[in-house]
Parts: C-alpha cells; sequence; structure tokens
C-alpha cells in the first residue's frame, strides 16, 4: 500500500508540473511584488501540497499558495485580491481534511494556515478570565484542537465540546459545527465561541461577537468558509475532570437502541451532574471489524463472542457513553453508572467499561490514525457521507437504509456513526443548517475505499439520498458538496436568503472558499 501511495503521489506530480498552466495565467503578475510576496510559491511542490485533501478524490491546482507569517498576510492578500480589476479567489486551507476538495482553489490562492502556527505568541492559546465570562481561550484560527487541548490543560482547564478527532484546525471545524458526543450537553463547538477575528472578503479584519458585527459572527459560524477567515476565536474553558469512564453496551433492536440514546441526552443540563458527558453510537457489522481506526475499544477476548452476535442479527447497534470524573467526584462516577445501567436494554452481558485519563479519551482516534499511516492506509480515498436527520424518520432510515441498502450491497464499510443531538444546543443564528426537530440524529458513514474503487461507496451514498428523498425523509447533508444550485438553495431552505445576503455583504466578489462550490 505505501508504494501505491507514493506512486500515485509521483504520478500527480508529474501530471501537475506536466499539465499546469503558468500561475500568470490566472494571477496578476505584480502580486510577487508586493510586501508579503516572499511568502507565496508558485513552485510545483508547493501547488501539489494544496491540491489534495483528506478525502483524495478531488484534485485542484491552486496558482499559488500563501504561506502567511502574521494576520497581515492575510489581509494583504486578499485586499489586493479583491481591489485587483480581475479579482481571484482565496481558500483558506486549515489540515485538509475535507473529503471533496472544500479548501482547494481551482487557479486562485490557498492560504496555508498550518503556517502561522510558527508565528504565534505564547503558541497561539492564550488563557485569560473575565468577570462577564469565566475563563475563556484565544485560539489562532490555524491552530489544532489537539494543542488547545495541550495548552489549556496546563492551566486546568479545556473546552468542552469536542471533535473525535484532535488534529483539525480550529478554522476548519467552525466553519462546519464541529461535533462529538458531547454535542447534545454542550452544543456543537459553533455554541462555544464568544468572539472571533475574522479577515472578510474585501480584506478587512474585524472583531465580530454577538453584541459587535454579530451578523458577520453568525454567518462565519458554520459559514462554510464563505464569508471569511477566522484568525482568533475565543472559545469558552471549563475546569478539566482528571478521568473518564467509557462505556460501551450492544443492542439487537434499533428501537431499544435509539429510545435509549434519546433518553441518555434529554438528560443535558451543563450543571446537571447526572447528565453524561457523551453520547455517541455506531453500527458493528460483518462487513467490518468491532475495533477501526476510531477507537479500538473492544478486548480482543472479546471479539468472538461480539462477532457472533453481529452474525445472527446481521446489525449490532453500539451505544457509546463516557462520563467524566476527578478527585471529588471519583465515588460517586460507579454509582451514577449503575443507576443508569438499571434504565437501558441492552443485551445482557454485553457491556464493557474502561477507565482512561481524560486526555486519552478525547485523543482517543490518534491510535488507530498513526497505525493506518504506518500502513500506508490513512492517506486512501475516503467517500465519507455524514447527515443530521430528523429523530421522527430514524426507524425508517434504519430499515430503508441500513438493514436495506448497506448490508444488501455488503461492501466493507468503514465506521457508521449514529447518534442523536439537542437541537437547542444549537443557535439558529448561526449558517450550520440541521433538520427542523427538536432532536435530530447525526448518521456518518466513514469509508476508506481502494484508489480504484471509491465510486462503489459514493454510487451507495447517492443510492441512499436518493431513497431518503423518495421516502420524503428531510437530510440535511454536514460537509455538503456536489450540488447543483438548487441543491443548494434546498440544502439552505429558509436560510438560503440569509445566507446569499451575508455573501453579497461580506465577500461581494465571491472571492472565498471557491472549492466548496456554492457561488463559483
Ligand atoms: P479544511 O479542510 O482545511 O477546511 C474546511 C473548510 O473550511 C474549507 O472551506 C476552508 O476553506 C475553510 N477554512 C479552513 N480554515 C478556515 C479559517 N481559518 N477560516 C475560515 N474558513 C476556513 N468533524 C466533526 O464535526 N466531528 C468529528 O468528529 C470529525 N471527525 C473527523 C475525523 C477525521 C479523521 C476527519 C478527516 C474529519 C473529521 N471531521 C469531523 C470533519 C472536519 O471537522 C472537517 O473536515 C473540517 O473542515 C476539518 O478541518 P480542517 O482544518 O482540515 O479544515
Amino acid at each position: 500500500a505505501h508504494s501505491i501511495v507514493i506512486l500515485l503521489f509521483v504520478t500527480r506530480l508529474v501530471s501537475a508540473i506536466g499539465k499546469s498552466k503558468p500561475w500568470t495565467d490566472f494571477l496578476p503578475p505584480n502580486l510577487l511584488s508586493l510586501d508579503f510576496s516572499e511568502r507565496i510559491r508558485t513552485d510545483s511542490l508547493a501547488i501539489e501540497s494544496a491540491s489534495s485533501d483528506y478525502g483524495n478524490i478531488v484534485h485542484e491546482n491552486p496558482a499559488a499558495v500563501l504561506y502567511p507569517s502574521s494576520t497581515q498576510d492575510i489581509v494583504s492578500l486578499i485586499k489586493f485580491a479583491y481591489n485587483n480589476s480581475a479579482p481571484f479567489t482565496v481558500s483558506a486551507r486549515g489540515r485538509s481534511h475535507s473529503v471533496f476538495g472544500q479548501a482547494m482553489a481551482p487557479n486562485g490562492v490557498v492560504v496555508d494556515m498550518m503556517h502561522l502556527r510558527s508565528h504565534r505568541e505564547q503558541n497561539g492559546v492564550i488563557v485569560s478570565k473575565n468577570p462577564s465570562l469565566g475563563f475563556y481561550a484565544d485560539v489562532g484560527g490555524e491552530q489544532l484542537w489537539i494543542d488547545v487541548l495541550k495548552a489549556t490543560l496546563e492551566h486546568g482547564l479545556a473546552p468542552v465540546s469536542w471533535t473525535d478527532y484532535l488534529y483539525l484546525t480550529v478554522g476548519g471545524t467552525l466553519s462546519n459545527a464541529g461535533i462529538s458526543g458531547q454535542s447534545f450537553r454542550y452544543g456543537p463547538q459553533i455554541s462555544n465561541v464568544y468572539e472571533m477575528d475574522v479577515v472578510t472578503g474585501k480584506g478587512e479584519l474585524v472583531t465580530c461577537s454577538a453584541h459587535k458585527n454579530s451578523e458577520l459572527f453568525y454567518a462565519v459560524l458554520g459559514g462554510l468558509g464563505q464569508f471569511g477567515i477566522i484568525t482568533r476565536a475565543r472559545i469558552g474553558i471549563e475546569p478539566a475532570p482528571k478521568r473518564v469512564k467509557w462505556v460501551r453496551v450492544l443492542y439487537s433492536d434499533f428501537s431499544a437502541f435509539t429510545k435509549d440514546q434519546e433518553r441518555l441526552i434529554s438528560i443535558n443540563g451543563r450543571k446537571q451532574s447526572n447528565a453524561l458527558d457523551y453520547v455517541e453510537g455506531s453500527l458493528l457489522m460483518n462487513q467490518g471489524p468491532p475495533n477501526n481506526w476510531r477507537s479500538s475499544f473492544f478486548p480482543s477476548s472479546d471479539i468472538p463472542r461480539i462477532m457472533s452476535i453481529v452474525t445472527q442479527h446481521g446489525i449490532i447497534y453500539c451505544l457509546e457513553v463516557a462520563k467524566y470524573y476527578d478527585d471529588t467526584t471519583q465515588h460517586s462516577v460507579a454509582k451514577e453508572l449503575q443507576q443508569m445501567y438499571k434504565g437501558l436494554s441492552f443485551i445482557p452481558g454485553f457491556k464493557l467499561e474502561k477507565d482512561v485519563s481524560y486526555v486519552e479519551f478525547l485523543d482517543r482516534v490518534r491510535n488507530g490514525e498513526l497505525k493506518l499511516q504506518s500502513q500506508g492506509l490513512w492517506d486512501v480515498p475516503h467517500p465519507w457521507l455524514n447527515l443530521f436527520l430528523p429523530k421522527s424518520r430514524i426507524s425508517d432510515f434504519n430499515s430503508g437504509v441500513f438493514r436495506d441498502i448497506v448490508l444488501k450491497r455488503n461492501i466493507t464499510t468503514g465506521p457508521v456513526l449514529i447518534y442523536p443531538m439537542n437541537r437547542n444546543k444549537w443557535d439558529d443564528r448561526t449558517s450550520a443548517v440541521i433538520p427542523d426537530e427538536e432532536v435530530f440524529y447525526t448518521v456518518g458513514f466513514l469509508h476508506s475505499s481502494g484508489f480504484d474503487d471509491w465510486q462503489k461507496y459514493d454510487d451507495q451514498n447517492k443510492e441512499l439520498l436518493k431513497f431518503c428523498e423518495k421516502a420524503g425523509i428531510k437530510v440535511k447533508q454536514y460537509f455538503p458538496h456536489d450540488k447543483s444550485k438548487e441543491e443548494w438553495i434546498n440544502h439552505f431552505g429558509s436560510k438560503w436568503r440569509t445566507f446569499r445576503e451575508r455573501k453579497a455583504l461580506f465577500d461581494p466578489k465571491m472571492m472565498l472558499s471557491p472549492g466548496q462550490r456554492i457561488f463559483n
């Protein structure tokens, strides 16, 4: 697999060098006479590095890449593009862990945000406190969440809302939503931001919050990079727990599984001590091993008996919860979990518990990543599909999609996630789009494929979207892509008008994040 990846890289490099036109065909030559021009590269290595993403399906060459050493470099670039007689496109590239080219800028300029990390004061994460907000961290938009975690933990503090995987940038996840098992209680990451610095599509650096320049603030949160580049976010942080009880229980009955998930997320007050800290879920099927890159949870001694019920039922539903604790709550946590188990209808004997450190829990995906990387299997195509679904139709989705399409197609799946969230933890003023029901589910098909067979996964994704459309299940895509204008309008629904108006206000020349293919 290693040699395939290397071969692919070399082939692309050769083709990039061979095919690409000179950058001056797309960008004004005086770009390189500006005071920040030494940080702009147009050579083939730079171009190649910005022309792919985690998805490894879409490949688009920019004409140039900016390696900024300050926010001012980004301001200067966008101002120059905006004032140029032929404006060019600009895309912030965080960790480039999008899956369908969303952070690319075909023939435009990619801003390599991660380059800023080595130029920031105090490593780009500054912890403070004030009377109205309590503790907060000012974090560079280019920072990885793992670094935010490490820096805030030095003060015994941490953000409360996470993604499953921490090697993503703050700007990248805030441009989508940033969800994980904590979202039911703390909201997505975009619900935990107090303030941001944003470089708009006019090249203006604007500080915005719910009280100041609020239109820009809400536009940018979940805004798919369309309104500005986030260079700083002020994020709420709280005292961090030390340890985590991490539990998985298994179900053969879908409605028992979802009933339990929904009951668990209904206890969701921020200060409610009997609330869980994390609720997720996933499918176990013959098409994939119970342990995968997302987390290696099940002890190998339990795998045979787990696989035996998977074979018996076709699909087993795995509820995953976590309860944090520290020195003061270590005596009550076991009792609270015992209480919780009594109310759950999982298959007797299929409760597996782990006790891990807080960091081990939050960073649980990293080990799987490193293992796949060492096998050359991390950089394969990823035809992912992530959805939000109304609770009222989740059972139809189970029978029509999981049981019918996925089981019947019988292709090896990656992790399939399914867990509910509470709409009231989301702010409707943001650009993020979710279903119109108080409780909704996220379902993620996180496929990895070979280089020549990603299409069959994409076909399955399309088939299940078609099924939902026919069955009248109003799904919203998380990380939407590949949409016609009409489909985008449909995706945003009642938010489309505001989205378009905000675009006209903050990026009137439609230069930003063209890889999302909404306006370009
Ligand atoms: P990029 O892919 O670099 O950028 C994404 C978009 O945001 C682009 O349009 C880009 O132009 C724009 N952008 C980037 N930086 C900025 C900025 N500073 N200002 C404005 N716009 C910007 N998501 C979840 O919510 N929960 C998860 O648990 C989760 N797990 C994941 C696990 C893996 C292994 C992977 C690959 C992805 C996962 N994601 C998850 C998806 C991830 O949140 C998004 O793909 C996110 O965009 C990745 O961040 P990034 O830094 O790589 O962004």
